[in-house]
């Protein structure tokens, strides 16, 4: 089914795509634009920036055609650095793909674009737009066309997220297609279509065969959403989260007492909603910030307590994290957040503790506890934020310039040494522990003519 491509469309394909048409059309290849570039183009956005291509040269051959390029041996696709973007370009994907994955090194390319198209997710994700074939002179530019084979253009009108094809087959052939199509559906604000909803809840246990790096990739974008709230909500209901978040189900109505107006799981999901940080990692230690709770729950005196949630919760968390297969340096952000979530703000608190503070949370990730802070306030019904906080985090501030570590003190090792003349050994690091208990107890400014004197009465 091809068709011609609206006239307010047209102007809007990148050039960038237009070039590759080119050097394809001239030779005699095929190669169309596919997936969400051209689904984003007939939903009239402008500047599409992710480009991915599909063609029946072989990967060998596509590589011949430029200069630079990278061949992902793993899905087949050969990269290609193009103008400060990298464009994608792969070969037709074959309908014995899966029947072949026992076999992945005996990888048998498609022949046309409809097969190709066949093996793509959804309606609205499988459209084709290319060149028609070679021009018959050489300066006429080749026409463009659509290949619509599964109604994606009518489902993109109406709104809806369906498979293609038979859609419990297709959840089988990859689970992870059922995050996919929720995350499809909050970001373009779709119906997920009623036989794709019923297929996509029956085969979910199939997510626990989906390896933590690919689910991790899908619900980082859910977590980024602003409609992350839709997005789990519609979790829960097709029971994902119990596959991939099982403990996040815990908080499933789980009363709070005191100013907080929602139950765990959505005060939860608001906390992620309303944290200003665009980090996904960060999005996530919101999420579980509070996910200890339901473990350590007690009413005591008819009053509910949550005692050492954020501990519980941060061994939780790195669990969650360990099976998403977080680096180690995010493992351990991901802790921390949720381990000192618990900060209070208050003016009474000493230097010394609003250091210990830091030094828990640690310098580098304060912002993002920020943001979680905001994010937990906002979603539980609070102000976006207090005088308390505020000044809080000028105090964050002020007190970063005091010295931490012995290494910080405007005197160090040499000095001790000149005028208590000893020599190196661990006398001298024992009284620079002295002058720096001082001064981090306020004792003492860390001014070095203070100091020095301070080393002469170690004397
Ligand atoms: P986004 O705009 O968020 O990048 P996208 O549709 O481009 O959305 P990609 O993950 O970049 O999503 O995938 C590109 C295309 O590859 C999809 O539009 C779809 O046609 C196809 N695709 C990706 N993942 C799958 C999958 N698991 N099964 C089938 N087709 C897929
Ligand atoms: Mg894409």
């Amino acid at each position: 089914m091809n068709q011609s491509i609206p006239e307010k469309i047209k102007k809007n394909i990148p050039h960038k795509a237009l070039d590759v048409f080119n050097k394809f059309t001239k030779v005699g290849l095929e190669i169309y634009l596919v997936g969400g570039a051209v689904r984003d183009l007939l939903l009239g956005q402008k500047n599409i920036v992710d480009l991915d291509f599909t063609t029946n040269a072989t990967p060998k051959k596509i590589q011949s055609l430029f200069f630079k390029s990278f061949y992902d041996n793993q899905y087949g696709t050969v990269k290609v650095p193009y103008k400060k973007d990298v464009i994608e370009i792969t070969t037709y994907r074959s309908e014995k793909e899966y029947t072949d994955f026992r076999h992945p090194n005996q990888v048998t390319w498609g022949k046309t674009i409809e097969e190709d198209l066949s093996r793509r997710d959804f309606t609205v994700n499988a459209i084709a737009l290319g060149p028609n074939k070679k021009p018959k002179t050489k300066d006429q530019q080749p026409t463009i066309k659509l290949i619509d084979s599964f109604n994606g253009q009518k489902d993109l009108k109406d709104k809806i997220i369906r498979c293609v094809g038979n859609p419990d087959k297709r959840f089988g052939e990859d689970a992870l297609r059922i995050l996919r199509a929720i995350r499809l559906a909050i970001k373009l604000e779709f119906e997920i279509e009623p036989k794709t909803f019923t297929a996509l809840t029956k085969n979910v246990s199939l997510l626990n065969n989906i390896s933590g790096e690919r689910i991790r990739e899908e619900l980082f974008k859910i977590l980024l959403d602003k409609n992350i709230d839709r997005g789990f909500q519609l979790m829960k209901k097709a029971k994902i989260l119990d596959k991939i978040l099982p403990e996040v189900t815990k908080g499933y109505g789980m009363k709070q007492k005191g100013h907080h107006l929602w139950n765990v799981w959505k005060h939860s999901v608001l906390t992620v909603k309303y944290c200003p940080s665009i980090d996904p990692l960060v999005k996530l230690a919101a999420l579980l910030h509070d996910v200890g709770k339901p473990v350590v729950v007690k009413d005591i005196d008819g009053e509910r307590t949550f005692y050492n949630h954020e501990v519980i919760g941060a061994s939780i968390a790195r669990n969650i994290g360990q099976r998403l297969r977080l680096a180690n340096k995010d493992l351990d952000r991901l802790t921390r957040l949720v381990r000192w979530h618990q900060f209070s703000v208050s003016e009474k608190q000493t230097n010394k503790a609003v250091k210990r503070f830091i030094r828990h949370v640690g310098k580098e990730n304060i912002d993002d506890m920020l943001d979680l802070r905001t994010g937990d306030r906002l979603g539980s019904g609070a102000k976006e934020t207090s005088w308390r906080t505020e000044e809080f985090k000028k105090r964050l501030i002020e007190v970063q310039k005091q010295p931490f570590t012995v290494t910080d003190l405007k005197v160090n090792g040499r000095d001790v040494m000149k005028i208590l003349k000893i020599s190196p050994g661990p006398k001298v690091g024992q009284a620079l522990n002295e002058i720096f208990e001082k001064v981090d107890n306020d004792k003492l400014p860390n001014e070095r003519k203070i100091l020095l004197k301070e080393i002469k009465l170690l004397k």
